[in-house]
Formats: C-alpha cells, sequence, structure tokens
C-alpha cells in the first residue's frame, strides 16, 4: 500500500517525549474533526489518523492518562506534557475496531491530506472546511476501511469492478463471501484478491468481478464464460489462498457458490437520438426505429 517514498511504519511522540507511537503509513489520511468536545479537549480541531488498535504501539504507556469524555468514547492524553493522544470507543467492540491517533503526534513534514472533515455543523465560524477532500481510489478504500459505516439493517463499504471487455453472455456466476477476524487478515484477504484478479484477467473465458468490503466483510460476484474458464482462472494463486485458508488459522468464516443462470435476458439500450430502448443482445449497431448509430453495447455483466 506504501510507495517507495513513504516508510512502512511512521514514529510519533507527545512533547516531552515520555509517550511514543507507531502506525502504519498506511493510516496516514488526516480525518478532521470539528465537534464541540473535540475543541474543548484538543483547544481547537481533532487531526486525527484511523488506525486498526493492533497496527498501533505504544511506549511510555505509564504516563497516559484516559478520560471518559462521553458514554461511548474515551481520550488519552501525557500526564506530564498534556499532549493529546488518542481517542478511542469505550466498549470492547468499538476498541477492538479502531483507534484514532494524533496527527499532531507525527512529523509535520510528512505527505498527508485531509480526506475528511467530521461535524462541519459545530465547527467555529472562522475555520473553513469542505467535508471531504477530492480523494483518490487508494484514500477513498483507507476511509471506506477506516471508519466502517453502518446502520441497523445497512453496512456500507466499498466495492470496485474489474472488467475484461468480454460482451459474452455469462455462462456461470460465482458468489462469494469472506469474513476476515480482524482488519490484519482483511489485508492479507485483500492482496490475495489483488492476485487473483490478475490471474482472472489472464483469461480469456473472465467476463468480470465486483468485488468489496463492508466492515470485515468481503464479498465477489464473479462472471464467467463458462465453469472451464472459471475453473483455469482459479488454478493459479486463487489455489494458494485457499491452501493457506484450510491449512493456517486464516479468516473467521467463508462460503463459496457457482450459479448457472435460469434465464438470461435480453439487454436494452437506449438510442440517444430518438429515445426508443433497444434489444442490444445481439450487439447490432443501428437503431431499429430511427436508423441512428447506438451507443456501444455494456458487457452483460
Ligand atoms: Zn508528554
Ligand atoms: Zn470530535
Ligand atoms: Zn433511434
Amino acid at each position: 500500500m506504501s510507495t517507495d517514498s513513504t516508510p512502512e511504519m511512521l514514529d510519533g511522540g507527545c512533547h516531552c517525549g515520555r509517550v511514543k507511537v507507531t502506525i502504519p503509513a498506511r493510516s496516514a489520511g488526516v480525518v478532521v474533526c470539528h465537534c464541540a468536545d473535540c475543541q474543548k479537549l484538543h483547544g481547537n480541531s481533532f487531526a486525527l489518523f484511523a488506525a486498526a488498535p493492533t497496527d498501533v504501539r505504544w511506549t511510555g504507556e505509564e504516563h497516559v492518562v484516559w478520560y471518559a469524555s462521553s458514554p461511548a468514547n474515551e481520550r488519552s492524553f501525557c500526564g506530564h506534557c498534556g499532549s493529546r493522544l488518542a481517542k478511542r470507543p469505550t466498549d470492547a467492540a468499538g476498541q477492538a475496531a479502531r483507534i484514532l491517533v494524533s496527527a499532531g503526534l507525527f512529523d509535520p513534514a510528512l505527505p498527508r491530506t485531509v480526506v475528511k472533515n467530521l461535524w462541519l455543523e459545530q465547527k467555529p465560524a472562522w475555520v473553513e472546511a469542505a467535508r471531504t477532500a477530492p480523494l483518490t481510489p487508494e484514500a477513498f478504500v483507507a476511509l471506506a476501511l477506516a471508519e466502517p459505516i453502518g446502520t441497523e439493517t445497512a453496512q456500507y463499504g466499498y466495492a470496485l469492478r474489474a472488467a475484461s471487455g468480454n460482451k459474452k453472455p455469462p455462462g456461470v456466476i460465482a458468489l462469494t463471501w469472506i469474513a476476515a477476524s480482524d482488519p490484519a487478515e482483511r489485508e492479507r484477504i485483500r492482496a490475495h484478491s489483488r492476485q487473483n484478479v490478475q490471474d482472472f484477467q489472464a483469461e480469456p473465458g473472465f467476463i468480470s468481478i465486483i468485488t468489496g468490503f463492508t466492515g470485515l466483510r468481503g464479498f465477489t460476484v464473479t462472471a464467467w464464460e463458462d465453469e472451464a474458464s472459471m475453473r483455469r482462472a482459479l488454478s493459479g494463486h486463487h489455489a494458494v489462498a485457499m491452501a493457506e485458508l484450510f491449512g493456517e488459522r486464516f479468516v473467521a468464516s467463508v462460503w463459496t457458490s457457482v450459479w448457472t443462470p435460469t434465464r438470461v435476458n435480453r439487454l436494452w439500450v437506449r438510442c440517444t437520438a430518438c429515445g426508443a430502448l433497444e434489444d442490444a443482445s445481439d450487439d447490432h449497431r443501428a437503431c431499429n426505429c430511427c436508423e441512428a448509430p447506438l451507443p456501444e453495447r455494456p458487457e452483460f455483466w
């Protein structure tokens, strides 16, 4: 995830140096919280890095004082110099999920960008901030993983599609989900799937994959011309990943499946000239109503 110029880990510390902290460089997208609590507790906004607690190493912990800043959260500071260190949820599940570490503990010369501003409705009038900066794909994924959002009925995350340009209808669809035990496992799963997608792209019968994560749960939908092409593609890196999964203590749960279509319906494309919705399943290029050229027909999946 890091580039050649960025170190894998970042070292930081409080003003007096008694408390030191190390976080992975990939955590270093700055989130700024402008809430009323942060303004009181940090002197103004709280610029933070969101990280998995297992990725964060502290030394000098005997100097760290925790303060319950709300029923749901606690915050820490150095008992000697008062530097604000971190914020974390008070419940065990929340503590396992993430910790927010003060960006000010780290080298101010690091290449960092503000990826998100929180609680703008409570910011002081003199602060100007947009809710998010323009995000790179990598920053978007990092943000979606660092701060999973959910309601009682839905979990949000990220998804990506990688398509081969193969316009044949799928003869086989594979549906898979896999649950990581913790964020470190999730990164290991994501590394495997990056390699899998490279294998898939090399297989002529591959149509496309849609994959993503909501929290610790990953999913994939892959479309293939036929089962033989799917089997060829899965015999590469995917077989290595499966061997790790069954041979080691890796992943919390997993389910895979392969589906064949009951019915493949027509693919409709709207003519931009006359507005007719045209059956473009056979990939013909002129509108049957007005004979204008049709937009290029998308892949079936
Ligand atoms: Zn200190
Ligand atoms: Zn805040
Ligand atoms: Zn037309």
